[in-house]
């Protein structure tokens, strides 16, 4: 038992001088690189805008060009898209998904019905992404081309290296806006 905690005090140790590490030198920077250049997003398809990410990672679009591979597992991801609409069932599983997957992460709303309801804008059955998860980047349109999802890529990674998103989480311990969600 007592080796146990001596393990626990010496992770959070080694976490809290990793921690001071990243906030000095070159490697805030790296890390923000890797993680540009590594943005897998599970594949949750929340409504109609989801066929388009299968055209936008097929060979014609290629987003795997920007380092970027949509995977199956929430654990093993760092990116999550919203495809479209957002019922108020399927907002469980959204919030569920993100929660699953590892710090730092970070989330794209594609498509008119996941900024602001779109086709659905009254009904009383359709929620907002950004009620569940915080969102980084909204592509507008009925559905979204290709081209425009590949840009909310380009702009994330954007985003993270200018704004060190990535270093800033793993160097604070949690990113500001998360805050703000009601779980
Ligand atoms: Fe479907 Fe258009 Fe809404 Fe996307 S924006 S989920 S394509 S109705």
């Amino acid at each position: 038992f007592s080796k146990g905690n001596m393990f626990l005090a010496d992770m959070d140790e080694m976490v809290k001088r990793a921690r001071e590490i990243l906030k000095k030198g070159p490697l805030p920077s790296m890390v923000d690189w890797a993680t540009a250049f590594s943005l897998w997003p599970v594949h949750l398809m929340t409504s109609c805008c989801g066929c388009e990410i299968g055209a936008a990672w097929g060979p014609r679009f290629d987003n795997e060009r920007y380092g970027s591979l949509p995977w199956v597992s929430p654990r093993q991801t760092n990116l999550i898209i919203v495809e479209g609409t957002v019922t108020r069932k399927m907002g469980c599983s959204v919030r569920i998904t993100w929660e699953q997957m590892p710090y730092p992460k970070f989330a794209i709303a594609m498509g008119v019905c996941a900024l602001d309801g779109g086709l659905f804008y009254n009904s009383y059955n359709i929620i907002r992404p950004w009620q569940v998860i915080p969102i980084d980047i909204y592509i507008p349109g009925c559905p979204p081309r290709p081209e425009a999802v590949a840009r909310s890529i380009v702009e994330l990674q954007r985003k993270i290296r200018e704004e060190g998103v990535a270093s800033g989480w793993l160097a604070d311990g949690e990113r500001q806006d998360l805050k703000n969600i009601i779980p």
